[in-house]
Order: C-alpha cells, then sequence, then structure tokens
C-alpha cells in the first residue's frame, strides 16, 4: 500500500503524534513522509530515522509559517498527481485540518481520531471512539485515497534509527495569493504539553473546597473562591512537576476562572491518553471523561464514594485531596530523589 504520512511540526520540530503515525504506516507497507516547510532538512533527516522509506519535502519560503491554504494545495495537488492510497495524519489542530481540506479537494472522506486499524487487501478499517467515548464505531472509506487522523498515543512511538536513510525527493509548493498571513506568535504559557503528555495530573472544582483556607480580608464571595482554588490548583500543580506530568483541568475549574482553558481536559477540551491519569476532585462527568477514558491508568482523589469516576479508575483514593495530593508528592518526590 503507498502510504503517505503528514509530518506535524512547528519551526521544524515534529509533534511525538507525527512519528507515531509513521509507525502505523510502517505496518502497512513502505512509508512517505511529507515535510512541508522552510529551512527543514533536519526534519527530513528525523522523518527517515523514524522509519520513512520516503520523504517528499517541501522546502520554501512561503511554506515558513503553517497556512492552511497552502499547506492543503501543495499536499492536494502532490496527491492528485502521484495517487497514494492512504494518507495518514496525527489528530492535531493541524492534522484535522488539513485531512479535511485535503479530503475536499480529492473528493474523498475522512476518519478522525483513530485509536486502531486493520488492513484487508488495499481497505483499512479503523475503530475510533463516538459519542463522548461510550460507543466504539467501526468504519471503511469506499473512495480514494482514504484519509485518516490518528489519536495521539493511542500508537507506539517507533524507536528511532540513527543514522538510517531513504530516498528525498523535492518538491514545489504550491504558490498563489492564499488570503491569510501569519503576523506573529504569542506564547501563552510553558510547561508539558497536555497532548503528549505521558502522565498527566488534573484538577478540577474540588481544588476550591478547603475550608481551612481563610482568604485575605477584602475579598468578595467569587474572588475569594478563586483565590482557594488556585492555592488547591498549586497543589495539583506540585504533584505535577514533581512527577515531570502535565496539568489539566474540567470545565467546572476552567469555567469558574481557576486556570486558563487550554488545561481543559474533555469533550469541550483537549482529548488525552496518557499512561498515567490522577484526577483529583473531579467528579467524572460524561463530558470529562470523554477527553480521559483512554488513559492507561486512571487515579482518582475524591471525597466522594459514589462519584463515577471511581467506576472508571484503576486505583481511587477515598479521601480529602488537600491532604493526599500533598503526601503524594512528598512521596513521589523521596522516591524520585528529588
Ligand atoms: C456540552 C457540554 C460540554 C462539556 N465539556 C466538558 C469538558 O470538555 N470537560 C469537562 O471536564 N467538563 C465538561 N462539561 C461539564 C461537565 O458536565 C461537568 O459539569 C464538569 O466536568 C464537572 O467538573 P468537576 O468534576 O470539576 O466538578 P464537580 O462535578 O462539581 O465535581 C467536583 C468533585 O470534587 C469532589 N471534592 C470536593 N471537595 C473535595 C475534597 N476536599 N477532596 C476530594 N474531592 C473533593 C466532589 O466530591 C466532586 O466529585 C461539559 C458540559 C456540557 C453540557
Amino acid at each position: 500500500m503507498n502510504t503517505w504520512v503528514y509530518i506535524d511540526h512547528f519551526k521544524g520540530n515534529a509533534l511525538p503524534a507525527s512519528w507515531e503515525t509513521i509507525g502505523v504506516g510502517k505496518t502497512l507497507g513502505n512509508v512517505t513522509a511529507l515535510v512541508f516547510g522552510s529551512g527543514i532538512e533536519a526534519l527530513a533527516k528525523a522523518a527517515f530515522e523514524y522509519g520513512a522509506d520516503e520523504v517528499l519535502l517541501a522546502d520554501d519560503a512561503s511554506l515558513v509559517d503553517y497556512r492552511a491554504e497552502a499547506y492543503a494545495t501543495t499536499l492536494s495537488k502532490l496527491s492528485a498527481e502521484r495517487t497514494p492510497d492512504l494518507l495518514l495524519f496525527p489528530t492535531t489542530t493541524r492534522g484535522r485540518e488539513l485531512a479535511g481540506m485535503v479530503a475536499i479537494d480529492l473528493r474523498t472522506g475522512v476518519m478522525v481520531d483513530v485509536t486502531s486499524l486493520e488492513a484487508t487487501g488495499g481497505k483499512i478499517t479503523v475503530t475510533r471512539p463516538i459519542y463522548a467515548g461510550k460507543l466504539l464505531t467501526k468504519e471503511t472509506c469506499s473512495s480514494r485515497p482514504q484519509i485518516i487522523t490518528l489519536r495521539g498515543r493511542a500508537f507506539p512511538k517507533p524507536a528511532q534509527q540513527a543514522g538510517k536513510s531513504g530516498t528525498l525527493t523535492k518538491v514545489a509548493a504550491a504558490i498563489g495569493d492564499f488570503p491569510t498571513k501569519v503576523e506573529g506568535y504569542t506564547t501563552s504559557e510553558s510547561g508539558v504539553s497536555l497532548t503528549d503528555a505521558s502522565v498527566i495530573v488534573s484538577g478540577g472544582r474540588g481544588v476550591s473546597n478547603n475550608p481551612a483556607l481563610t482568604p485575605p480580608a477584602g475579598l468578595d464571595e467569587k474572588q475569594a473562591e478563586i483565590w482557594r482554588a488556585q492555592q488547591g490548583f498549586a497543589l495539583v500543580i506540585d504533584l505535577a512537576s514533581a512527577l515531570g506530568a502535565a496539568v489539566g483541568a474540567s470545565r467546572a475549574a476552567v469555567d469558574a476562572g481557576y486556570v486558563p482553558y487550554t488545561h481543559q481536559v474533555g469533550q469541550t477540551g483537549k482529548v488525552v491518553s496518557p499512561d498515567v491519569y490522577i484526577a483529583c476532585g473531579i467528579s467524572g462527568a460524561i463530558q470529562h471523561l470523554a477527553g480521559m477514558r483512554t488513559s492507561k491508568v486512571i487515579v482518582a482523589i475524591n471525597k466522594d464514594p459514589e462519584a463515577p469516576i471511581f467506576k472508571l479508575a484503576r486505583y481511587g483514593v477515598v479521601g480529602d485531596l488537600f491532604q493526599i495530593v500533598p503526601a503524594l508528592t512528598v512521596a513521589f518526590k523521596k522516591k524520585m530523589g528529588k
């Protein structure tokens, strides 16, 4: 099968899900990696080292910033000329966007956020979660090329083979009068990326609930709640940093202003699949579970033994998070020699 894999990157730094996507492509046969950007030869080299047999390199100043129209037109043009059987993308924001635009250009369909797949002859059958992860559906696509986006961390990352090379083919970028232009970038926050993290510690509304804390004088009720929540979240952040983990949050925590939206996990937030997900003071509403139910090991800390999160958790701690979370931080720091 002639499989193409889109390598998603920011300024030459690939998202790890791109390498996972090459790994999946390799299970089906030879892989051609699509590397688009400007000054990105090193990325092409890395694509070979993660298993690509060929790289189609569109290295052009017009591609220095990701712009959906320029990237999709380049990809659609190449695809129409060279007719691959299968296009694979990581399910990243850019991957999803490009997959949809290219599917329209090529008059085919897209199967998104796939968590497993199998090939029979040239036909791929995918499995993907639907209805907030309550059901798994099996799907096929009758048109060609088949276009699939793969959920990050649902597939193993192949080992890097230093020095491995392959066929490098330079291709032209589609030059056009594309309407959007990137004016600049602003860093919104630092820290471990939620979607790439192997461990996530998340906080919910429960973190605002520490009656032992007395807010500073002069705060109104809402300000006092946010102040309490920030103290509570500091415990979650401490535990996350002891573990080298990313910090997540429920929508209740985000809506109440405890932490920014970029931390939200769930149906209307980020979908994550870490090795370990530690939920602190989160009840386990279906919309939250939709974003983290494929985590490999779920640990829940909640004072309510009936909280729905315990139905999904491998390990459940019934108790007060304000005692348990700091104790865990101390224990992990000790264990890890920090
Ligand atoms: C269309 C739609 C989309 C949505 N999308 C999302 C989404 O993407 N992500 C998301 O998370 N939600 C989403 N929601 C909201 C979701 O339905 C829930 O309201 C939300 O997840 C609840 O967040 P929570 O668990 O933090 O709060 P709560 O449900 O209020 O739970 C707080 C928990 O903290 C526990 N607790 C309190 N004090 C302590 C303590 N001291 N120690 C230990 N435990 C304690 C309580 O027992 C409770 O279980 C969505 C809702 C809708 C309608």
